[in-house]
């Protein structure tokens, strides 16, 4: 794990792509699905939210009910936005991974390069630590690791647990995720999630 290799990542026009495709096809799922609440048709109502780090994200997938007694959002979950950062997924999950497997220097480097405030490092540290490690999702996840993951150098020892090549772990670690990105919207009981940025 290094620079170039994590300048590979950003510059990865296939993986966006890939990425891109996943969130389609979670979207095209839950249209089919149709309206939790009432099983009415869904139309597209797409959030405009921008991805810093990915520009060509602009849009977070969501749909409306199309009954007038209803109406109720259904927003898929996302493989390419991770809860309510401003950041793409990929980066929050890379830059804080490497913080734990980088020296300090290269990190900042790196930081630099993406224009990342030192406080906004902080902040994703504070909030693997703290939200992530205390949310439903987590509880309801972690056994499934054995031996246990470190709870401390998380995500990095969420990153080691996943054995495959480069670009196929980097997407199975979105993957994994990824019911975090409705969480907020989901569950109030969340409310950790909202402060996500
Ligand atoms: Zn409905």
């Amino acid at each position: 794990m290094g620079e170039t290799w994590f300048r590979n990542f950003l510059a990865d026009q296939q993986l966006h792509q890939l990425l891109e495709t996943v969130d389609a096809d979670l979207a095209e799922e839950a249209r089919r699905e149709g309206c939790c609440y009432c099983g009415g048709k869904l139309h597209r109502a797409d959030y405009d939210r921008k991805a810093r780090g990915v520009p060509q994200w602009n849009k977070r997938y969501s749909f409306c009910c199309d009954q007038d007694d209803c109406r109720r959002r259904r927003t898929p979950e996302s493989v390419r936005f991770l809860g309510r950062k401003v950041y793409a997924g990929l980066i929050v999950v890379l830059i804080s991974a490497m913080m734990h497997g980088l020296k300090p220097e290269r990190v900042r480097r790196i930081r630099e390069v993406l224009n990342i405030s030192p406080s906004t490092i902080k902040r994703w540290h504070q909030w693997w630590l703290d939200n992530f490690v205390r949310s439903s999702f987590w509880k309801a996840v972690r056994a499934r690791f054995m031996p246990v993951l470190c709870e401390e150098t998380l995500p990095w020892s969420l990153w080691l647990r996943f054995e495959l090549e480069e670009r196929d772990r980097l997407l199975a670690v979105l993957q994994f995720l990824r019911p975090i990105a409705t969480a907020a919207a989901t569950d109030s009981r969340k409310a950790a999630f909202e402060r996500l940025r």
